[in-house]
């Protein structure tokens, strides 16, 4: 049996008596680059973040390298962008310091920062076009900015796993492409991906698999979505008839209304 990344059987979450995640099934063996849809509210970021251990399971389990997450010890191998940067406290981080974050699941106790991991962190702030803002608090980027940096803060750790939480959620359309270049590299190097999105965009033709999540269930788990014709023009309504076609024989379209998100 191959090595899985992620395996999640029957798994819940409830969150106050709501059940946001209701019988979730997932496996993510390693190379494979997964987008996980589906509307807003529909339990992508839950999803997400119980595949890692933050939020607990109210019911069934999920493993991670065939570990429970609160027994795995290798987190140098995962690299997590939220969805959102969480600025608080008032502590004025640099650029270069979140992204140098991305390494301290690398670095021993002994040894701190090597040649190393300043060519990983600047590498990082390459990739997604911000090494001439290293030194800037990163309270003073735009939104789009800081979800580079948060981005740059997972290539600078060089995990073997990405897991995107929108990842291209009010970045430009010039680093979404610089993006999917990076994302192509790590891909053909047999990085595992598992990112949320919206619209895919240049992610398109990296991913190998789609799942749509639909109030807290998945409704499709197989061929990624192919936007095509009037389908790929912005403002194109994602209910239309031909989902069906996507998805294969013997599906209905109804769970995947509005699967794309909000408008
Ligand atoms: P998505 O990422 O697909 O937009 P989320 O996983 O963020 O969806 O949320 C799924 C549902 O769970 C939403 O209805 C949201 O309001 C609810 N939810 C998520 N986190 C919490 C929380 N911490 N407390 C209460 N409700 C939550
Ligand atoms: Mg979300």
């Amino acid at each position: 049996m191959s090595e899985t990344v992620f395996a999640m059987t029957g798994g819940r979450v409830t969150i106050d008596r709501r059940p946001i995640l209701r019988n979730v099934d997932l496996t993510v063996r390693p190379g494979e680059v997964v987008a996980l849809m589906g509307a807003n509210g529909s339990g992508k970021s839950t999803l997400v973040r119980a595949l890692l251990g933050l939020i607990p399971l109210s019911g069934g389990e999920t493993l991670l390298y065939g570990s429970p997450p609160a027994r795995f010890r290798d987190w140098w191998r995962i690299g997590y962008v939220p969805q959102r940067l969480q600025v608080g406290g008032g502590v004025p981080a640099t650029v270069r310091e979140v992204v140098g974050s991305g390494r301290v699941a690398r670095q021993s106790r002994l040894r701190r920062t090597s040649a190393a991991d300043r060519a990983a962190v600047a590498g990082a702030l390459e990739a997604v076009g911000l090494s001439g803002r290293a030194g800037d608090p990163v309270q003073e980027l735009s939104g789009g900015q800081q979800q580079r940096v948060l981005i740059a803060r997972a290539l600078a750790g060089e995990p073997d796993v990405y897991v995107m939480d929108e990842p291209t959620a009010g970045v430009d359309a010039e680093t979404q492409q610089l993006l999917a270049d990076t994302l192509a590299r790590l891909a053909l190097d047999g990085r595992t991906i598992a990112l949320v999105a919206h619209e895919l965009g240049p992610l398109e033709p990296l991913i190998t698999r789609g799942v749509v999540i639909s109030d807290g269930l998945v409704v499709h788990d197989g061929r990624p979505p192919q936007p095509e014709g009037e389908c790929a023009r912005p403002g194109h309504q994602h209910v239309h008839p031909h989902a069906p076609e996507i998805l294969g024989q013997g599906t209905t379209a109804g769970p995947l209304n509005g699967w794309q998100g909000e408008a």
